[in-house]
């Protein structure tokens, strides 16, 4: 190492080598190897991996991430050493390849594309066909005995160079791709009678003429001539790629993915090989595995003489790779031993781009493959039983979130039978939608912004349409294929999503959708099914998966149903591993016999206010907080007793033994009053009292700020009389369903408490009514009382709180809100542009923050414990059926989560995830 030798001479310590920025691979050697994503790139690392392990990889080299860091740390320029590091590497590539760059008669050619650790297809620029110009396309013309190819990669080239590197795109108001447009008037020229004719159609003198076409549509857009010299070439591409990094879409996307801004991407050069030399080549996309359903088979899509681009973009439907097993058996052959080598070496499932060179088989990439929740869980299972993972592997690899696709809702069957098919398309993400159709994705996301469900009707899908893609309830698109930008994304973020859907005329400009003679306007109802491709009139009505069909319908048997063994199996395992309890929010009796058949091992929440607005207590409710006197408050509440009394009977025998966390009254009371004049009035006639004193008791109650107001403890502390009735409405449920012979363990909880005092005072109160009930009905109860810990002051003093609370249950809801004084009904209207600009990565609402809020919570813990060793802590807020935070309740040794019985198989995954980890 030159700069090493240096170092030592001059005397300086100590020695630094120089840093290597770029890594070659080719012919079984490779500087880089798997392991080294974050400085190869995803791509990068597999690349060597690959040439390591001996597939046929072409040569090449790839530029690290440290260089896109050094780049924008330093106003886009580079490290000194950058240059000479490249010209070896090429020199390297040239020998391999026994080509020279620049050369007329035997130029070499490179692909140049973006890969960071992570991969986010589609989102960065990649460059095909570098080194070609006005000179060298004649040399591989001539090398190649084939104009018309010579002519179509220099076409290609000069396309995503211009569009890439020299920015010719659509302007605002434009439809297509300036390229697609000249393209596309050349067609009428040459073929007015069929404008439409496939691009395989053009001969190669039509393809010079598009290359002369280009160059001037270059000059014209940028006032620049395209470059002819190679290097200079490379210099505009490797530039081009390091600034898509930081391009709309693939900011969006990090934020979406959390993918943090600093990683930065790599650059990889590589020899091309070309899929469109004729009918004997080729290019494909392919996965060891059935992406959709994981099923094992080699899937994926080929298309015959064309370069890999095609195929991703979608803007040629490609056909099943399958197909290869006719039209190339031998490629096919060893396809099938590609996949069995890349699934042994890799131990996952792969998504592997490959090209076909004359009947040679090469492969361009290979990563492990994106895949639907359905297909995480079945490849994971599988892979066990294969042996080629272990049950760990199968628990960390499958993201907890996924898991709702698996509980997604499938059309109803009946409905889907008289509901009419109006076309097919190809199946691409699972699921059943139904939304109202729109065709740009700016208002789609305005629509489903105001609450519309939407669905995004495209021709195709590019990168641009995320914000659309994300705001849909599914995406339908006219062209692409199963590995389009389309579907890969929709696929990723759990969106239904069927695509190629061929027979749909889309005209953007009339916001029409035609269809076999029918036409659908912007706004009207569709629905898709992601699962079989059908595209459906009108709106068609879903219903349960499997897994609630099993669980919860109980129309399905276990035995009937592969995906529901497939998910059961995983929660057995995720069960065996998990430390926290997984506890549900419920407040009725069916809810808790879901959450019990998803998993609860108890009731974390039972929100007792929901309980009022059901039939006849509605009116019980309103009596009593009308009341003027303890007396009429005291009447009303003895009607609401019973029926409060049978709803937590009816809670305790659905949880058969298992705890539930009760929670007294916590909201304003003027949430339950009615607020215009007709219904009051109408609650002035079934109360018997004048509408004057109902409107006037709803202007007392008036708050300003209900939510900092009159609510939580401090409404048993002026009105205990509410508080006595929950209490002895638990109670003698408690009494009744134990003397029934099942086990009770109700853990009363009192809400918003920020004062010790406050805890104590409506404590003691729990504790009178439990023994005057206990003594009623001789029985001996056994409970706990405990507090919801949800505002900042009660974790300061939590050490005084455990005094009296038995237990802790985090309300980080509210904890949320008080501690970041963020209204949680209002951030809606300013927290987007809060993560656009990274002041939050996530919601806070949605996603534990972990840092301030989680801080209160690591003191509130410390505090209690110092008090009480063993008390017990849980979580109840909405984060505790979040993937991230439940793995923080993890590492904070909380004994359980609670959440909402849908995602209490997610939080069963976090928390053995989380176990793991640690
Ligand atoms: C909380 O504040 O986190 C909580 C669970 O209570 P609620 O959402 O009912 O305020
Ligand atoms: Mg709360």
């Amino acid at each position: 190492m030159p700069s090493k030798t240096k170092s030592k001479k001059s005397g300086k310590s100590p020695a630094h080598k120089a840093v290597k920025y770029v890594y070659s691979f080719g012919n079984g050697k490779a500087d880089g190897n798997g392991k080294m994503k974050s400085l190869l790139g995803g791509k990068g690392a597999n690349l060597a991996e690959m040439t390591r392990i001996r597939l046929p990889v072409p040569p090449g080299f790839t530029i690290t991430t440290e260089v896109c860091t050094y780049f924008y740390d330093h106003n886009r320029t580079y490290p000194a050493a950058l240059d000479r590091q490249i010209d070896e590497a090429i020199a390297k590539l040239e020998h391999a390849m026994g080509k020279k760059f620049g050369d007329v008669s035997n130029p070499l050619l490179v692909a140049v594309r973006s890969g960071a650790r992570d991969s986010m297809p589609g989102m960065m620029d990649t460059i095909l066909n570098l080194g070609l110009n006005d000179r060298t396309v004649r040399g591989l013309a001539e090398r190649s005995k084939n104009e018309r190819f010579a002519y179509d990669c220099y076409r290609r080239f000069l396309q995503m160079y211009g569009d890439v590197v020299m920015g010719v795109q659509k302007r605002p108001g434009e439809d297509h791709e300036p390229f697609e447009v000249v393209i596309e008037e050349l067609k009428k020229e040459l073929f007015p009678k069929d404008p439409h004719v496939s691009d395989t159609k053009l001969d190669a003198s039509a393809l010079r003429t598009l290359t002369d076409r280009f160059r001037k549509l270059i000059r014209e857009r940028t006032g620049k001539d395209f470059p002819e010299d190679p290097r200079e070439q490379l210099r505009g591409a490797v530039g081009a790629v390091f600034g898509s990094w930081n391009n709309e879409r693939a900011i969006i996307y990090r934020r979406k993915y959390n993918i943090p801004h600093e990683w930065g991407t790599a650059v990889n050069v590589q020899a091309m090989v070309f899929g469109n030399t004729g009918n004997d080549s080729g290019s494909g996309v392919s996965f060891t595995r059935d992406p959709a359903t994981g099923e094992k088979v080699l899937y994926g899509e080929f298309l015959l003489n064309a370069q890999g681009e095609d195929v991703v973009a979608g803007v040629r439907t490609p056909e099943p790779v399958i197909k290869l097993q006719v039209e190339m058996p031998e490629v096919y052959r060893q396809l099938q031993d590609v996949r069995q080598t890349l699934e042994s070496h890799f131990h996952d499932m792969q998504d592997f781009e490959f090209t076909v060179e004359e009947g040679r088989l090469f492969m361009l990439q290979t990563r492990n493959g994106k895949r639907t929740g359905v297909a995480a869980v079945r490849i994971a299972v599988d892979m066990v039983k294969e042996k080629l993972i272990k049950p760990d592997d199968a628990i960390r690899r499958i993201p907890a979130d996924s898991l709702s696709q698996l509980l997604a809702p499938v059309f109803d069957s009946r409905a889907r039978k008289t509901a009419e098919v109006i076309a097919r398309g190809l199946p691409a993400g699972p699921g059943a939608a139904s939304g109202q159709i729109y065709f740009q994705a700016n208002e789609a996301e305005a629509a489903a912004h105001k609450g519309a469900k939407v669905l995004l009707v495209r021709v195709e899908t590019s990168p641009e349409d995320i914000r659309g893609m994300l705001a849909a309830e599914g995406i339908l698109t006219a062209r692409g294929g199963v590995s389009s930008h389309a579907a890969l994304v929709a696929r990723q973020m759990g969106k239904v999503c069927v695509c190629g859907a061929s027979d749909l005329q889309i005209d953007y400009s009339t916001g029409t959708l035609h269809v076999r003679g029918k036409n659908y306007r912007k706004g009207d109802f569709l629905s898709i099914d992601g699962t079989t491709g059908e595209i459906f009139a009108g709106e068609v009505k879903t219903s349960p998966s499997d897994i609630a069909r099993v669980l919860i319908d109980k129309d399905l048997q276990a035995s009937e149903s592969h995906t529901y063994r497939l998910f059961a199996q995983l929660m057995q395992w995720a069960d065996q591993r998990r430390k926290l309890e997984v506890r549900a929010n419920a407040d009725q009796p069916d809810q808790v016999e879901h959450a019990v058949a998803f998993g609860a091992q108890g009731v974390g929440l039972c929100r007792t206010e929901h309980m009022f607005f059901e039939g006849a207590r509605i009116d019980y409710v309103r009596q009593m907080i009308l009341a003027e006197n303890a007396d009429e408050r005291g009447q009303a509440l003895a009607k609401l007793l019973p029926e409060q009394r049978s709803d937590f009977a009816g809670i305790f025998r659905a949880l058969g033994g298992r705890p539930a966390t009760i929670r007294l009254l916590d909201p304003p009371l003027h949430e339950f009053l009615p607020h215009d004049e007709a219904a009051q009035r109408d609650l002035a006639d079934k109360l018997g009292i004048s509408v004057d004193r109902v409107s006037r008791r709803v202007k007392e109650l008036h708050e300003f700020n209900p939510m900092l107001g009159h609510r939580g403890c401090r409404l048993g502390i002026v009105y205990p009389e509410i508080s006595e009735m929950q209490a002895r409405a638990i109670f003698e449920a408690a009494a009744e369903v134990q003397s029934a012979g099942i086990k009770v363990r109700p853990e009363i909880m009192i809400p918003l408490v920020g004062f010790p005092k406050e805890l104590e005072l409506q404590l003691a109160l729990v504790h009178k009514v439990a023994a005057q009930v206990q003594k009623e009905r001789n029985v001996k109860l056994s409970y706990l009382v405990g507090t919801m810990i949800e505002v900042p002051r009660a974790c300061v003093v939590a050490d005084e709180i455990a005094k009296s609370a038995q237990f802790f249950s985090f309300g980080t809801n509210d904890l949320t809100q008080t501690s970041l004084g963020m209204s949680r009904d209002d951030a809606g209207s300013f927290l987007p542009r809060y993560q656009e600009e990274e002041i939050v990565r996530q919601n806070p609402f949605a996603v534990l923050d972990q840092t301030g809020v989680g801080k209160l919570m690591e003191l509130a813990v410390k505090q209690g414990r110092s008090t009480r060793k063993d008390i017990k802590l849980g979580i109840c807020g909405e984060h505790g059926g979040d993937p991230d935070s439940v793995k923080f309740c993890h590492r904070l040794g909380l004994a359980y989560v609670s959440c909402s019985p849908f995602r209490l198989p997610i939080a069963r995954l976090a928390a053995a995830q989380a176990a793991l980890e640690t």
